[in-house]
């Protein structure tokens, strides 16, 4: 029985997200404590709860809660005793903004080690601030997995914004015999850059004046702003998104829009993430960073550069570290850090 604290470093959700990917994976147990310990509501939220009940339901894991309750919101420990990963159709219904994203992430890599395909829908939030968008899955998680030899599409059936929610993602994942070892140290050349505002149930020059400030702040051309209205029954919502494309690797900065905070102060976060990236000289962005850890570890080998070292690398390698041979080394490098898997043994 692996033992888990989940206050340790970030004290969020993904140490719990981390510790399921790699339970039903390597078929060992595990108990966390603390689950969001650090976090102004700690314990389950819904997205938490359903990426639980999704791995559970996909390798007929066994679950409970400290006190030998049933699953619930706020539980804040839990043991997961996995069984078999199984491929087929699964469905899940986050019922809030919750994000679709993390819950598809969590069992994603578990699916590439299923006996058969996978369809799985998803409902939930599409777009939620502290989450990957569902296109940041698509184009920037999607590449590095690709570039490991995994085949999956990941679809976006319908935009979902905090707080109605309402969004579908569904995805195909084909299992793998195993994940190559891969070197993402230099970004390559740059192939192409381009920002999207989508925007649903909000006004247009919203939209317009976000690219605006894009095409000022990073000295782009009129080609390169896309706005994108959305069906206003999928709002209100609004998400600029900074897509940097490389020869290697494929980055996305986004923020979003909200009541009472100017167009101008919305692009400015994604710009200025998307100013410190290239300034960086680094392949990955803090929460590409993060995010392609498990599947590395997983391969069992390989390195990677990145901009900065977050809280949630610290905890996410030390989760990783208990079920897996392997250790991660960090050192920096100039304008850099250099992030190496070794294998144990
Ligand atoms: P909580 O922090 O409330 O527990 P949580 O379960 O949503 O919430 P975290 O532990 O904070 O999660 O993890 C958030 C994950 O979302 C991290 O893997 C991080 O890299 C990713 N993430 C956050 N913001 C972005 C973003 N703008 N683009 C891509 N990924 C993001």
């Amino acid at each position: 029985m692996i033992e888990l604290d989940g206050s340790h470093g970030e004290g969020g959700g993904q140490i719990l997200r981390s510790a399921l990917s790699l339970s039903m994976i390597t078929g060992q147990p595990f108990r966390i404590k603390q689950i969001r310990a650090k976090r102004s509501k700690p314990g389950l939220l819904r997205q938490h709860m359903i990426a639980v009940e999704a791995a559970a339901e996909i390798c007929g894991a066994t679950v409970a809660t400290g006190q030998g309750e049933a699953l619930k919101l706020g539980a804040t420990e839990l043991e997961f005793t996995p069984g078999k990963i199984k491929g087929g159709c699964y469905e899940f219904a986050i019922g809030s903004a919750g994000s679709t994203t993390l819950v598809l992430q969590t069992i994603l890599p578990a699916l590439l080690f299923a006996d058969s395909a996978s369809e799985v829908r998803i409902s939930g939030g599409t777009h939620n601030a502290m989450a990957p968008p569902t296109q940041f899955l698509q184009k920037a998680y999607g590449r590095v997995l690709a570039q490991m030899g995994v085949s999956m599409q990941i679809e976006l059936e319908r935009f979902g914004f905090y707080p109605a929610g309402g969004g579908k993602i569904s995805a195909h994942i084909t299992p793998c015999p195993g994940l190559q070892a891969i070197s993402l140290v230099e970004r390559g050349d740059h192939v192409q850059g381009y920002a999207e505002s989508f925007i649903a149930a909000v006004p247009f020059r919203v939209a317009e004046r976000e690219l605006a400030c894009v095409a000022e702040g990073l000295n782009w051309q009129t080609e390169q702003l896309l706005p994108r209205g959305l069906p206003a029954d999928q709002g209100p919502g609004n998400v600029l998104l900074i897509t940097l494309e490389h020869g290697m690797v494929t980055e996305i900065f986004c923020s979003f829009g909200e009541r009472n905070v100017s167009s101008e102060t919305v692009a400015k976060h994604a710009i200025n993430e998307a100013r410190r990236y290239l300034s960086s000289e680094a392949a990955l962005g803090e929460y590409l960073a993060d995010q392609v850890m498990l599947p590395f570890a997983l391969a069992g080998g390989g390195s990677f550069s990145c901009t900065t070292i977050s809280d949630h690398m610290n905890s996410n390698a030390m989760v990783i570290e208990k079920f897996l041979p392997v250790k991660f080394e960090i050192e920096k490098q100039g304008k850099r850090h250099i992030c190496t898997v070794n294998k144990l043994r």
